[in-house]
């Protein structure tokens, strides 16, 4: 091996293309080589289209130009998931990526919100949140930069084309220095004393070594579970759906600015407008609906015309024991799988990058510690994630045999904690890093009927004339702001025309 630190991504789906952006982005030439190897034979998973809002920090840390990423992936503006039929069949909530309200008196919004809303005097928690009442209307704005108008309490994220999207940066880390190899590997070569990986043989007979690999191989965890024999933690008891058909269909000229998460039977159906196509794919657990009745419902319940056939994909949901063995880092598909409910897959793709970047060993030979702090990190990550996908489970009509086993099961003591917290009082921990904040688990929480007993204390402060007048004066003001943003298509039309 050279002076270099080499390092060999395994994979060119999102999560390699993602690693070797942020490579060429971040890392100094002179001191570190960096190949990815991808094999167009054995393709990429293909779906993963909807972002949570640390995405757009993404591209800024690699300093993308954003109307030129949204064109090149024909992405769309995302300000939050719609839920229907969650909670009651006819129910309908959105998750949104901004906040409830603005302070009103001594305590925090949602607290008088509780208040108000116990006493019946309060308009529905959605019609205090800029983004909602935005998102409805199909319209959309950047944030206006000012703290005090209600305009700029979101933030947003995007819905691409993930094949797009990696396409997009494979040429721009190419640009930028990264060597692509193309070829299948067959073998993986591990040191005969540490069982590090040595090198990984292609099918052409190349020989590729490295310091560090970074497995972005997807479901088959090549190198982390094939060659290190990682296992996984089986969340599946938790989250059982197992399958998923997925299938575009026709561009719906007015593409909303959300995801959309349909409950059904078997599972959740998804809608993701994109520019040019809208994905759709139906989530479903294969002991309650077979491929052929799921394949049948998603075709049923599409806005425009399907442009294929349903393709079916499974899975189980899981984290692997390590996202960081010997001289390994697992990302993206290779090193655990959260169903798409909450749009976090991508995410946690980005934050196993940002730790192995901070965390990269400056030489061979790795300190333990540097493992053992990703391993941390990450494992609170996909446990917190965990938690607010069993959530949305388990607070439903029992109105199928999946909603009847899923709606009695025992959750995680974590997540048992955190709905008591807020039964009583309507508390919810926050944290300073990671997901999710006080305002998603609200949404979530009162969008399927767990509420809060009582409000906070500080809440009952303000005479209650008042409370009722301040809410009502926000949802005018929230109203009025919505209506001032254009329509979502016009403002893509404007913001990244296309060429
Ligand atoms: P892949 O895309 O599978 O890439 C694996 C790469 O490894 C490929 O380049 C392949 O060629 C290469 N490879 C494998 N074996 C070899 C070999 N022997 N030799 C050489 N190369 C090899 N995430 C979100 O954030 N939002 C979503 O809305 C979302 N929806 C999803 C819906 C479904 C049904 C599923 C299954 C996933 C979804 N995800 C979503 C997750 C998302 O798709 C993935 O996290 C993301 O695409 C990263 O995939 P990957 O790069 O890990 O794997």
């Amino acid at each position: 091996m050279g002076d270099k630190f080499e390092i060999v991504i395994v994979g060119g789906g999102t999560a390699g293309w993602m690693c070797a952006a942020a490579c060429a982005a971040k890392l100094d030439p002179a001191r570190f080589r960096v190949r990815l190897v991808e094999s167009e034979e054995i393709g990429t998973v293909g779906v993963g289209e909807a972002t949570l809002p640390q995405m757009k920090d993404f591209n800024d840390f690699l300093g993308l130009d954003e109307a030129e990423f949204m064109q090149a992936t024909q992405a769309t503006f995302k300000l939050g998931i719609e839920f229907i039929n969650w909670g009651r069949q006819g129910d309908r909530y959105v998750h949104p990526f901004g906040t409830f309200g603005r302070p009103i008196g001594e305590a925090d919004f949602f607290s008088y919100w509780i208040r108000a809303h116990r006493a019946g005097t309060a308009a529905s928690l959605s019609d205090y949140c800029f983004p909602i009442v935005a998102a409805l209307q199909n319209r959309f704005m950047l944030p206006s930069g000012d703290a005090n108008d209600v305009r700029n309490a979101f933030a947003y994220a995007y819905q691409f084309d993930a094949f797009l999207y990696a396409r997009y940066l494979r040429q721009w880390a190419e640009a930028r220095g990264i060597e692509r190899v193309e070829g299948r590997i067959v073998e993986v070569e591990q040191d005969g004393g540490t069982g590090d990986i040595a090198a990984v043989k292609l099918a052409s007979g190349a020989r590729i070594a490295g310091d560090l690999f970074v497995d972005c191989s997807g479901f088959r965890g090549l190198l982390m579970a094939q060659t290190l024999g990682v296992g996984i933690e089986d969340w599946s008891h938790w989250l059982p759906c197992d399958s998923a058909a997925a299938v575009p269909s026709a561009r719906s000229a007015d593409f909303h600015p959300y995801t959309r998460s349909t409950r059904r039977t078997a599972g959740w159906q998804w809608r993701i407008p994109l520019q040019h196509r809208t994905g759709n794919g139906y989530v479903y657990s294969g002991a309650d609906i077979s491929d052929d009745e799921a394949a049948a419902t998603l075709l049923a319940n599409l806005d425009g015309e399907a442009m294929a056939e349903p393709r079916v994909l499974r899975f189980k949901a899981c984290k692997r024991e390590k996202a960081w063995a010997h001289n390994c880092i697992a990302m993206g598909l290779a090193s655990g799988f959260l169903e798409p409910l909450e749009s976090t897959s991508i995410y946690l793709v980005q934050m196993a990058i940002m730790h192995m970047l901070t965390l990269l060993p400056s030489g061979p030979g790795i300190d333990p510690a540097l493992p053992a702090e990703l391993n941390r990190v990450m494992d609170v990550e996909y446990d917190r994630i965990r938690d607010f996908l069993i959530l949305h489970y388990i607070a439903n009509e029992p109105d199928a045999p999946l909603w009847e086993r899923v709606t009695t099961m025992a959750v995680p003591d974590t997540l048992a904690d955190k709905i008591d917290r807020f039964r009583h009082r309507g508390h919810v921990q926050a944290y300073r890093d990671g997901l999710f904040g006080p305002p998603s688990w609200q949404a979530v929480f009162v969008g399927q009927g767990i509420e809060p007993q009582a409000a906070d204390r500080l809440a009952d402060v303000l005479p209650a004339a008042t409370v009722e007048e301040r809410l009502a004066s926000l949802a005018a003001t929230i109203a009025d702001a919505a209506a001032t943003a254009p329509s979502h298509a016009d403002f893509i039309a404007r913001y990244c025309p296309a060429p």
